[in-house]
């Protein structure tokens, strides 16, 4: 079929993403990736004819988001803390709740220069976003995938940051080896059990890596070994700050042996309590 001007396509591309949500700001998003296009590139073609090639290519893109893949997989971009991060299948999509970990650890009184690890740190987004903040900080980013850490690596290069270091580790198992100290854990884990995954919504099972968010049987076996490692990583005064699911905060309470603070909860913004910080005592 031929267009008449971009504007038709556009319309026509909306009509098949009826099923989303922003239908019309997925059509758009979509053409952009298609056509290589920033925003303004968008608006100056409206009435233009469509470049040749450009309706088949968005044909593909509008193909698979109607088979289900999320958004920011399709154009391989999210934002998190105003920042752009690629992303890819081997990573979890940063949520926007996650932004409560950020906003967290920089509430927290740090000395001038923190050492700061991200567990898992998946596309770089924690990681990335306190180095920025905290230009004196040095942040260690870890995961125990590789393609993550080089995904992370890349994100931290176009964001140009020189405070960030990626490190492959089993959650701290190689700062415990190498007897590396920090000031603040901070972690985003896995904490999903086998039973809630069964019930999560179809884009997320389905696209996003399982080993992201599924901790086990339970849920809290990840966070259970990065409290118990954490001991080890912290130095006296350190600061955990880590994200966890609905339900689990009494269970994760109880993880917490003498000699840590009492945990302080954040709701996130639907009332929903997601982020505990506890603090090793002197
Ligand atoms: N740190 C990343 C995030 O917060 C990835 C977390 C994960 O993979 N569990 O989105």
């Amino acid at each position: 079929m031929r267009y008449k001007n971009l504007d038709q396509l556009f319309r026509q591309s909306a009509g098949r993403l009826s099923f989303s949500a922003c239908p019309f700001l997925e059509a758009r998003l979509l053409i952009q990736k298609a056509a290589g296009w920033k925003e303004a590139d968008f608006f100056r073609n409206l009435d233009s004819v469509p470049p040749p090639g450009l309706a088949n290519k968005l044909s593909v893109l509008i193909k698979k988001r109607q088979s289900g893949w999320p958004m920011a997989y399709i154009l391989g971009r999210k934002e998190f803390w105003s920042l752009e991060f690629r992303v890819n299948r081997q990573v979890l999509i940063p949520r926007p709740e996650t932004e409560l970990v950020v906003e967290e650890v920089l509430s927290l009184p740090l000395p001038e220069k923190p050492r700061i690890v991200d567990v898992g740190t998946g596309c770089g987004n924690i990681a990335i976003a306190l180095a920025r903040e905290l230009p004196r900080a040095r942040v260690v980013a870890s995961d125990l995938s590789a393609r993550a850490l080089s995904l992370a690596a890349r994100n931290a290069g176009n964001i140009r940051l020189r405070n960030v270091v990626f490190v492959r580790s089993d959650l701290l198992s190689y700062f415990i080896e190498k007897r590396q100290k920090f000031e603040v854990i901070v972690s985003n884990p896995p904490y999903i059990s086998e039973a809630d995954w069964e019930k999560l919504e179809r884009p997320v099972r389905d696209f996003e890596p399982r080993t992201a968010l599924l901790a086990g049987p339970t849920g809290l076996e990840i966070i259970q070994r990065l409290v118990s490692q954490s001991w080890f990583c912290l130095k006296a005064g350190g600061f955990l700050v880590f994200e966890f699911g609905a339900g689990q905060e009494k269970e994760i309470r109880k993880l917490f042996k003498p000699g840590w603070s009492k945990p302080r909860v954040r709701s996130d913004y639907s009332g929903l309590p997601r982020v505990m910080t506890v603090q090793k005592l002197a």
